[in-house]
């Protein structure tokens, strides 16, 4: 059973508020980890969850990536994440919404909320009428949808490997083996055709393939096979989790650099595993961040093309993870670790 304030102590989060109305069938649990570098951006997840303590643990781990992710981001933004308990019995209505939208509002904008797997932008409008600490999507005086600027911070990333990894950072004539064809994915298969890469695409639902074989010209494989596919870069977009004791000594590529969430299935030895075979890793959270950095961006007033600029200096981000590690001898991702955990502690000695 998870001890909630030793889980906190040891995550180090600064505030976890449970919540709790019968009356809209609302459970649900908003982690704050830091607030440091600014407001707790993270968005909301509704899940149906066996247990509170697989949404607490959830939620938990969910909002300390997110003050990596803000912190080697560069934005003023601390990390934050929210679980809302899905009833099969009673879904979330409207209602559910607004009333979880009062909760953050009671945070006094500690915390600001977005999209996540499971709310969508009619949870966000519902949300907004008890608050104004929510951001991203596509509504009036909002950014709109972040996928197209998280694929070109990818894209970007993935460059920045391949300059490390073969020496020059052009992709004209590189195989990259791209699994998910979806927002993201499909973005990013673009951004790769027109450098003059070689695709090879995958995805459980065939007719986002067609579109992009139409669009691109790429070769496909199958679901099973592409993980697996001999390629120079792999580039995950569809699930995490990807990454384990299994598929690493089956990779046949140089490089991992993909938009997927939570690649490793256990963060440390498995960025170790890789490193171990000779596959440059580019830590997912820092690769991703685009989509961060726009609803971010929104969040505080950042003008639109300044958002887009961030994005496209996420391929430097890149850059200094792979000199850091190398510098170190530490993996990728320990090198983006100590990238957003120096930015922290500087901001929190520069406080008192
Ligand atoms: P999406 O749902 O639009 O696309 C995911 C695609 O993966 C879908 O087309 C789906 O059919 C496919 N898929 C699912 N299981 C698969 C499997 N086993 N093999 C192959 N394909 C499979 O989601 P998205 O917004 O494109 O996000 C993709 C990933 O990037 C997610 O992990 C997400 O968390 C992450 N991400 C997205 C953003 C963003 O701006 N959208 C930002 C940061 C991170």
């Amino acid at each position: 059973m998870l001890d909630t304030f030793v889980e906190m102590v040891t995550w180090g989060h600064e505030q976890v508020v449970f919540c709790n109305d019968p009356e809209t069938h609302l459970r649900g649990i908003i982690a704050v980890h830091s607030t440091v570098l600014g407001p707790a951006l993270g968005g909301t997840r509704c899940w149906t969850y066996d247990s509170t303590e697989a949404a607490l643990y959830d939620v938990l781990r969910l909002s300390r990536g997110m003050t990596y992710k803000a912190s080697v981001a560069g934005m003023d933004l601390g990390g934050g994440k929210a679980v809302m308990i899905k009833d099969a019995a009673s879904p979330p209505t409207a209602e559910t919404f607004e009333k979880y939208g009062e909760f953050i509002e009671s945070l006094g904008g500690k915390y600001v909320t977005a999209e996540d797997v499971g709310t969508d932008e009619a949870a966000m409008n519902a949300i907004r009428r008890a608050t104004r600490h929510v951001t991203g999507g596509v509504y009036e005086g909002g950014y709109g949808d972040p996928s197209p600027i998280t694929a070109i911070g990818v894209f970007e990333g993935i460059k920045a490997a391949a300059e490390s990894a073969f020496g020059s950072d052009n992709l004209a004539g590189k195989t990259v083996a791209v699994q998910g064809c979806g927002h993201v994915g499909s973005y990013i298969c673009k951004l790769l055709h027109e450098a003059g890469a070689k695709l090879v695409v995958a995805d459980i639902d065939a007719k986002r393939v067609q579109k992009i074989v139409e669009a691109t010209g790429a070769a496909t494989t199958d679901v099973k096979k592409v993980l697996t596919t001999q390629c120079d870069i792999l580039c995950p977009a569809a699930l995490g989790g990807v990454l384990g004791d299994k598929s690493i000594p089956a990779l046949k590529c140089r490089v991992v650099a993909g938009a997927a969430n939570n690649q490793l299935v256990e963060e440390q030895r498995h960025a170790r595993a890789l490193q171990d075979r000779g596959v440059l890793y580019i830590p997912d959270y820092a690769i991703n961040s685009g989509g961060l950095i726009h609803v971010g961006s929104e969040y505080l007033g950042i003008p639109k093309d300044e958002a887009l600029a961030r994005a496209h200096r996420i391929g430097d981000t890149i850059r200094r993870i792979i000199a850091t590690a190398s510098e170190h001898g530490i993996t990728t991702l320990e090198a983006a670790n100590k990238m957003a955990e120096d930015r922290i502690a500087d901001a929190t000695r520069a406080a008192v």
